[in-house]
This record gives structure tokens, sequence and C-alpha cells, in this order.
């Protein structure tokens, strides 16, 4: 068995048989370096460049966490957009295929409030959305992430780039200090590194080139 296979981690056995029906064999550079310290709970600062497979990075990590049966908001991903949430959301639902009943929600500006209320009322597992739209759900007490284990903070450059350090500070105070976060950026200035210090314990940096 290659060490840049996916069955050489301790995956759950249907996350391994769902990436193979993917065609997903080989990890990438930043899944190969990601994935040991995230499948250990360790929090984890990737770098690497646009296309190279951050999304399963930090989606397999989060659903090989996942307890299904357990219907309460678990993991929450912040992306810098709708576009890139949306993304985020429809590669995560592939990664869950295997795992019975995974429900994915999308949170984000521009859509109106009352629907997305109405759908934190029916529940979920894991939540993908904009800082904004995060905050405001918060704020209103529509939102409670009191049961999160991982946070994701995704394209963190390009969120910090578009002004949302103010919300994530808001977010990051209203949830459990106790869970595991993992940050993924395309590049890496001194404000990424604030960050780091600021919302996570000790985290493992990792870096990667592009090529897969
Ligand atoms: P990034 O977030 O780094 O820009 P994505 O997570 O969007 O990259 O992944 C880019 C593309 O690569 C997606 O279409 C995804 O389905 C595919 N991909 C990711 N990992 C693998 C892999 N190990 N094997 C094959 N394709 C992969
Ligand atoms: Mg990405």
């Amino acid at each position: 068995m290659s060490e840049t296979a996916f069955s050489s981690l301790a995956l759950k056995p249907e996350l391994l048989s769902n990436l193979e029906t993917l065609g997903y064999h080989e990890m990438t550079p930043i899944q190969q370096e990601s994935l040991p310290p995230i499948l250990l709970g360790v929090d984890v600062v990737g770098q690497a460049k646009t296309g190279s497979g951050k999304t399963a990075a930090f989606g397999l990590g989060l659903l090989n966490k996942l307890r299904a049966k357990r219907f309460c908001i678990q993991s929450l991903v912040l992306c810098p957009t709708r576009e890139l949430a949306d993304q985020v959301a429809t590669e995560l639902r592939r990664l869950a295929r295997g795992i019975p009943n995974v429900k994915i929600l999308t949170l984000c500006g521009g859509t109106p409030l009352g629907p997305q209320v109405g759908s934190l009322e029916h529940g979920a597992h894991i939540v993908v959305g904009t800082p904004g739209r995060i905050q405001d759900h918060l704020s209103r007490e529509t939102l409670d992430l009191s049961e999160v284990n991982m946070l994701v903070l995704d394209e963190a450059d390009r969120m910090l780039e578009m002004g949302f350090q103010a919300e994530l500070d808001y977010i990051v105070a209203r949830m459990p200090e106790h869970r595991q976060t993992l940050l993924f950026s395309a590049t890496f200035p001194d404000e990424i590194q604030k960050v780091a210090d600021s919302f996570m314990l000790r985290p493992k940096m990792v870096k990667a080139a592009a090529t897969k």
C-alpha cells in the first residue's frame, strides 16, 4: 500500500470506499501533509495554492470526526464568499455520500434570513457560511454553535482581505474553546499568523506545492 494512498489513513471505511467511487486514490501534496495531523485532532494551518485539494483535506477531517447519529451542528466552515461556500458544500456532500443522512447547510448573505432560520430549525450536522451571515444568525440567536468541535477557516487570507476580522472574532468568541481549528490559506501574511495565534492551540504548520 502506497503511503500517499487514502487507504493508508485511519479513515472510516465508508469514507474510504466513497473515495474509491469518486476516483480519489492518491492524496494531493497538501492532503498528504495535513491529513495525518488533522486525523490526530491537532490544529493545522495549511498553505497551498488554489486547486490543490484543500477542501477534501479539511472535509475528510471533519467528516471522519462527525457523529451522524448526533443531530446537532458539529462543524462550522467559514468561507469568504457565497460562491466559495457553495463550492465547499458541494464537495462536502460528495465526500459525505458514504455516510447516511449527513445534513450540510449553507448560510450566506444575499439571501433572505427567514428560510435560513427555517432550515436551522430543522437542524444540520455541518454549516458552511460567510462570516457576516453567521454573525447575523448568532446575534439573533437563530444559530447554536455550542456543540461545534471543528472550526474551519477556508481561504483565510481572503477573509481578512475582505475585512472580516471583527466577524471572525465575534464568531470564535461564541464557540466552545475545546475544539479543533483548521485554517487554510493560499498566502501567509502576518495577519494569518495573528489569527492562528488567537484562534488556535499550538497549530502545526504545513505547506505544499500546487501539483497533484
Ligand atoms: P482548493 O480548495 O485547494 O482550491 P479544491 O478542494 O477545490 O482545491 O480541489 C480542486 C479539485 O481537485 C476538485 O475538483 C476536487 O474534486 C479535486 N480533488 C481534490 N483532491 C483530489 C484527489 N486526492 N484526487 C483527485 N481529485 C481530487
Ligand atoms: Mg478551496
